[in-house]
């Protein structure tokens, strides 16, 4: 699948951080069991309960940068969003595959930088327990830019602001709607995950593009 990709033009790489390079299995894990558990308990709701309680808010937001704003969440559910996460931080880490890829992007020379819609607050938690700035030349929030990477808009203002030439960048990431919104933002080359979670199996091909199971399964060819 990886042969899909023109290295030949590709002089950046972009990537997406939960679902890409850090397993989603910990996302997942605190929005669908630990938030609904730890809300609904002084509430008197059953998790089950919770998450029906929780569910309009998690539909409604999708795909928003509100979704992705802990301080959002903070104020609507009444709860210190940071703290909770601290207590499952043990569960971040790294997809398998994905640091090797990140040490054979630098050592081709090019450009590797991360683009996550993730709240920086959510960034620097899952920083301290995964060195991801070791890798990168930059970690880019879409915060800073107040648009999610869904907004075809959000591409052509970080490209000027971060000096990237979209023409000649890959783009991988494990959300339809964000691909969709890159390329529709000029991104030339993007690639879907097909198994951002370790702990569910792997999904079906989405969208007209590459697909590959993990960064791992990508051959960066040297320059
Ligand atoms: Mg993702």
């Amino acid at each position: 699948m990886s042969n899909a990709l023109d290295w030949a033009r590709i002089d950046t790489v972009l990537l997406d951080m939960d679902g890409t390079v850090l397993d989603l299995a910990f996302d997942n894990y605190f929005w669908l069991t630990h938030l609904p558990a730890a809300w609904g308990k002084p509430r008197g709701l059953a998790p089950d309960q919770a998450m029906q309680a929780l569910m309009p808010h998690f539909i409604g937001l999708r795909g928003s940068l509100l979704w992705y704003c802990l301080d959002h969440w903070s104020e609507l559910l009444e709860m210190d969003i940071v703290a909770l996460k601290q207590e499952c931080r043990d569960m971040i880490r790294f997809l398998p595959g994905a640091q090797d890829f990140l040490q054979q992007v630098r050592a081709s020379g090019r450009r590797l930088l991360l683009v996550t819609n993730a709240h920086p607050d959510a960034l620097a938690l899952k920083q301290s327990q995964c060195p991801i700035h070791e890798y990168f030349e930059g970690l880019h929030s879409s915060h800073s830019w107040g648009r999610p990477k869904e907004d075809a808009s959000f591409w052509t203002d970080f490209a000027q602001d971060c000096d990237v030439d979209l023409s000649r960048s890959l783009f991988v990431d494990d959300s339809e709607a964000v691909l969709r919104g890159a390329v529709a933002g000029g991104v030339s080359q993007v690639c879907g995950i097909l198994a951002p979670d370790t702990s569910t199996p792997a999904r079906q091909p989405f969208g007209d593009w590459p697909h590959v199971h993990g960064l791992g399964d990508i051959s960066v060819s040297t320059r």
